[in-house]
């Protein structure tokens, strides 16, 4: 997504939980932002896999590791950082193992954080400039072990600190402390380039870790890329809540209602055989009804049960669990045509947009265009009256490089009015030819 702007980092949260896998990871490229979020009284706990007992040439393990620890310390200190806990594992053989998940798990329950930062976990931070070995199995240990947990125990939101940036935080007014946090790793530094002064070290390092950035407004920014986002249809509804919902439209349905308004209006702008993304399918309901209509559906949602519903009761249309925050429907199944193929038309009905995680509309709806044909349309459908205003909305259509086309009070198009609370959106690609 580097063609578009980098996202504000959201702000809504108490307590975030930096998971690392060595002494001065934090510091490389998050201290800074940690500064800025503590001096806003928030809270951060670092957890290290290990205490970076072979991180210095030439000095013995027992005494490294110990050394390390107090330099770690100190160096969360300066921002603000009082919690910094090590698990002891075997530093530069950090391995993706049950018991590094087990780990990570158990820190996540322990300080319950609505925000996870971890590293980087690709191969390569540039072209030629490799990741380390112990970073990648320890930034996959993490991915896996959120994802075994529970959909309702996982924390809302899951960032690496690297070089593919979804958001940015306005470090402008902390690059000295995280000048100061880094230097803090004294003996470390001074061992690794004897003739460069510990804070020039630092300094060289922050200023490229913190570099001023044309994609968020010129403003010297920390990046992290956005792994996972938990929708407040997880985190803000109460245990039971999928089989209310399943039950209370599978009710409907028997009792015959019209349950088919969306899909009459999406039928009604497209072709015959068209391929329809229905993002947030819930259990089928929209997408089924398409199948139906001779469409070639496939839907997603983030909730197994709801997906479990839609298999069982709409059999026809390809329904996947998935993040519609991280959508890669040509990653996920690269050769399965049927699932990648561009799509004519995408849904998000059912009050979709409301249920997101709150600061992540821009880049779901920036998720489902990468999915869209160049001339298809992105139609929602949500109660402007909740959680989320129309003018934050229209703020996610801009950001994410799409306008709004149309725009109806319902589902059977009566005009849109300001006094309405319901609004029906017909989204296009601002590239597109017409
Ligand atoms: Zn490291």
């Amino acid at each position: 997504m580097a063609e578009h702007p980098l996202l504000p980092f959201p702000e809504d949260w108490t307590t975030a939980l930096v998971l690392v896998a060595h002494p001065d990871d934090p510091e490389y490229g998050m201290a800074a932002a940690v500064a800025r979020w503590t001096a806003q009284g928030r809270r951060v706990v670092y957890a290290l896999a290990s205490s970076g007992e072979a991180g210095i040439e030439g000095l013995d393990p027992a005494e490294c590791g110990p050394l390390r620890e107090t330099e770690q310390r100190a160096s969360a200190a300066i921002v603000g950082v009082d919690e910094v806990e090590f698990w002891g594992f075997p530093d530069s053989e950090i391995r993706n193992t049950p018991e590094l998940r087990a780990a990570i798990t158990q820190a996540i329950e322990r300080v319950s954080p609505e925000v996870v930062l971890s590293l980087y976990g690709g191969p390569e931070w540039a072209p030629g400039q490799p990741n380390q070995r112990d970073h990648m199995e320890f930034s996959a240990a993490v991915l896996d072990a959120y994802d075994a947990m529970a959909i309702d125990h996982r924390p809302p939101l899951l960032f690496e600190n690297g070089p593919h940036a979804t958001h940015a935080v306005d470090v402008t007014e902390h690059i000295e402390d995280a000048v100061r946090s880094l230097s803090a790793h004294d003996r470390y530094l001074s061992v690794l380039d004897p003739d460069n002064p510990v804070t020039e070290q630092a300094r060289t390092q922050v200023d490229m870790t913190t570099a001023a950035r044309d994609d968020f407004g010129g403003r010297r920014a920390s990046g992290f890329e956005l792994k996972r986002a938990a929708p407040r249809w997880v985190t803000d509804t109460d245990p039971g809540h999928s089989q209310w919902y399943i039950d209370r439209f599978r009710t409907m349905a028997d009792e015959g209602a019209d349950l088919d308004g969306e899909a009459r209006m999406i039928d009604a702008m497209v072709g015959r055989g068209a391929r329809i993304l229905d993002a947030g399918c819930g259990p089928g309901r929209v997408g089924g009804r398409l199948h139906t209509l001779g469409h070639r559906v496939v839907g997603v949602d983030v909730d197994p049960e709801l997906i479990a519903a839609a298999r069982a009761d709409h059999p026809g249309p390809r329904w996947l669990v998935g993040d519609l925050s991280i959508l890669d429907l040509g990653g996920s199944a690269p050769d399965d045509a049927e699932v990648t193929e561009p799509f004519d038309a995408i849904v998000a009905a059912g009050n979709v947009m409301v249920f997101l995680r709150s600061g992540t509309e821009a880049q779901v709806l920036s998720r489902l265009a990468a999915h869209l044909r160049p001339d298809g349309i992105i139609v929602t459908g949500f109660h402007t009256n909740r959680d989320l205003s129309l003018a934050d909305f229209d703020a996610a259509v801009e950001a994410a490089g799409l306008y709004v086309e149309h725009r109806f009070a319902t589902w059977d198009l009566r005009a849109f009015h300001p006094d309405a609370d319901f609004a029906v959106s017909v989204l296009r690609l601002r590239t597109s030819p017409s």
